[in-house]
């Protein structure tokens, strides 16, 4: 049974970074809340759009880096919402993604708080949009797997075998530090060395950069990039020539 007093905890998905990328919805929400519990992937630009006197609370995971623990963050959350404040918790992207969501709504649950999800751009449709290609493509791939580069257990494992299929598209979050990786599995069950994979780095944002490059070549290649944003690699996927000159002629002439 929800607390009477308390107000839902609002889930909001900030998209890739810029703020204009932010749903009406998540923008009305950030501007009215009491408490913003937001992850390190949510930048100024979208937490200026709090209200003056809004509490920012900076709470989240970096890669390998530092983090702070989930029972800390679960304990934000209901603290300040059983208080009576109204509270968002802003995630990058969409919180429905590699989101850690069910263990928020799971402390929420258990101190009877209810809670609202509102959905986001997440880095797979940005970094898509970033290269001028879609995610899914009749005759090419009638699916895409968004898939993690590592999980609690380290660098995660996956179907390996379905993966180096040719045609098969999979969008990788939090896969840098997985490129050799990756690449080894993938090679392992039979992948084309030439399958096309693409990076996109801070996909979206001003500093977006794209590395288009193939499964041979990818570690070598990021490495020599040395990123340092968030990349989204896509498995199976190379930029559309034309449309990513589009793109950059764009951003020169803004
Ligand atoms: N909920 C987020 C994903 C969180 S996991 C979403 O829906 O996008 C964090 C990973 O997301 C990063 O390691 C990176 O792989 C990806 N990511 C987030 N923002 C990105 C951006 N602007 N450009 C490229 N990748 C991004």
């Amino acid at each position: 049974m929800p607390v009477p007093t308390s107000r839902p905890v609002a889930f909001v998905g900030a998209g890739p970074g810029s703020a204009d990328l932010l749903t009406l919805r998540a923008l009305r929400l950030v501007a009215a809340a009491d408490v913003v519990i937001h992850d390190r992937l949510v930048g100024p630009e979208i937490l200026a759009l709090a209200r003056p006197g809004a509490q920012l609370v900076a709470a989240g995971k970096k890669g390998f880096g530092p983090a702070t623990p989930q029972e800390a963050i679960n304990a934000l959350l209901t603290g300040h919402a059983l208080s009576g404040a109204r509270v968002v918790r802003l995630k990058g992207g969409d919180p429905v993604v590699f989101g850690r969501l069910d263990e928020e709504i799971a402390a929420l649950e258990a101190a009877g708080l209810a809670f609202e999800i509102v959905p986001g751009i997440t880095a797979a449709s940005a970094a898509a949009a970033a290269i001028g290609q879609s995610l899914t493509r009749r005759g090419r791939n009638s699916g895409i797997r968004l898939l993690t580069g590592h999980d609690m257990q380290g660098f995660a494992d996956h179907d390996w075998r379905a993966l180096a299929r040719p045609g098969e598209v999979a969008a990788i979050y939090m896969g840098k530090r997985a490129a050799r990786f990756l690449q080894g599995r993938l090679l392992m069950h039979g992948a084309d060395r030439a399958t096309p994979v693409t990076v996109v780095e801070n996909a979206a944002c001003p500093d977006e950069r794209v590395i288009a490059t193939t499964l041979d070549r990818l570690p070598a290649d990021l490495g020599a990039a040395a990123l340092t944003g968030p990349a989204l690699t896509f498995l199976g996927l190379a930029p559309r020539a034309a449309r990513a000159h589009a793109a950059t002629m764009t951003r020169e002439l803004a």
